[in-house]
């Protein structure tokens, strides 16, 4: 399926117009359809930029922010991802685009529910699910070269850094329940090299190593 001329206006202006400089990044974007990933009623407003509601209080990120958690991953064809807070697959769905191998823990089972379909429809591999608490990461699956968290933490949670494989990088917004910056922490040698940069706003990550429920 070829991008629509909105969906490109949408790569051009906010994403390459926003700095995103990595072809690869821009090119998943093309083939990764943001308007299957928003509910029916938001599709017109699909390319929109901001965040979107994908119900049940939730939201997938403004194209841009999306664009440079993944730009800041740096992944690689034929590396393993995991994401916590799947959400609606959208990122997950970028990142299969981009030829990485694909996990995805997500609490709301009803909205990780449609996923796979997406991804059969775009005509990528389908990812690794689970329902639960992804604060805890996935030890059974790990290592992970990538780790990349959706909503935000009150610090990166540590059992996330433990699961990274030897050079593995974890993108994640973590501070204050309604501000955080976005971390991107590298393990290399038993040691993590850290960077912060952009101010955020997520949904909170709601588990052990997150917030509490409201
Ligand atoms: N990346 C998603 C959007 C995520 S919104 C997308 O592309 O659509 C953040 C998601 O994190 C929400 O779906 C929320 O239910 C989920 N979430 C919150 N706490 C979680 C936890 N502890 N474990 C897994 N998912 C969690």
């Amino acid at each position: 399926m070829s991008a629509t001329v909105d969906l490109k206006r949408m790569v051009r202006e906010q994403l390459l117009g926003g700095g995103i400089r990595s072809r690869k990044v821009l090119g998943a974007f093309l083939r990764v359809d943001r308007a299957l990933f928003v509910p029916p009623e938001a599709r017109r407003r699909a390319y929109h930029d901001g965040p979107l509601s994908i119900g049940l209080g939730q939201t997938i990120s403004q194209p841009l922010m999306v664009a440079e958690m993944v730009e800041a991953l740096g992944l690689r064809r034929g590396q393993k991802l995991l994401e916590v807070g799947a959400g609606s697959g959208y990122v997950l769905a970028l990142a299969a685009a981009m030829g990485a191998t694909v996990y995805g823990i997500e609490r709301i089972e009803e909205l990780a529910a449609s996923i796979p379909a997406r991804f059969d429809l775009i005509g990528i591999p389908r990812p690794s699910l689970r329902i639960g608490d992804g604060s805890l990461g996935w030890p059974d699956a790990s290592p992970f070269d990538r780790i990349i968290v959706s909503a935000a933490c009150p610090e990166p949670p540590p059992a996330l850094i433990e699961q990274l494989s030897d050079g593995g990088v974890l993108v994640v917004p973590a501070g204050g329940r309604h501000l955080q910056r976005l971390y991107r922490i590298q393990k290399r040698g038993g040691t993590t090299i850290t960077a912060v940069s952009t101010p955020c706003v997520f949904v909170p990550l709601i588990g052990k190593n997150g917030f509490a429920e409201d």
